[in-house]
């Protein structure tokens, strides 16, 4: 059996995390490891690895996914001032935890194009 990834382990509650948002379909937490002011991670409780994954039977599950982020960017007042959401995809998008996840940095001015 492969290994959880961390992020299931935070859905299964086995390890904390600090979550801003959660429903039936997904939780929103802070990255550990914060690259802006705002930055929190978005993530399907569905175990899906990268949106190489995606199947067409996610297509609802990806539309709830945006309407969450645009839910925290108001709520973390973003919206007038902008912000960033981020897929990193595989190793030269850089992921590092194979569970599909949304980066949503805000709170600073963003660099284009990206490192
Ligand atoms: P990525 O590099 O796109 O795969 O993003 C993974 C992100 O998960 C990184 O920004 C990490 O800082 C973050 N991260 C890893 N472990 C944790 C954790 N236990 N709680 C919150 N964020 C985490």
């Amino acid at each position: 059996m492969t290994q959880k990834t961390i992020f299931k382990r935070i859905i299964d509650g086995e390890i904390p995390a600090d979550i801003v948002y959660q429903d039936d379909l997904c939780l929103a937490f802070r990255d550990i490891n914060p690259q802006a002011p705002t930055h929190i991670l978005v993530i399907p409780r569905k175990e899906i690895t990268s949106v190489n994954d995606l199947a067409d039977e996610d297509q609802t599950l990806v539309g709830h996914l945006y309407l969450v982020i645009r839910h925290l960017a108001e709520e973390h007042q973003l919206v007038s001032s902008g912000y960033r959401v981020v897929v990193n995809t595989g190793a030269d998008g850089g992921q590092t935890v194979d569970h599909l996840h949304f980066h949503l940095l805000g709170g600073r001015s963003m660099q284009w194009p990206p490192g």
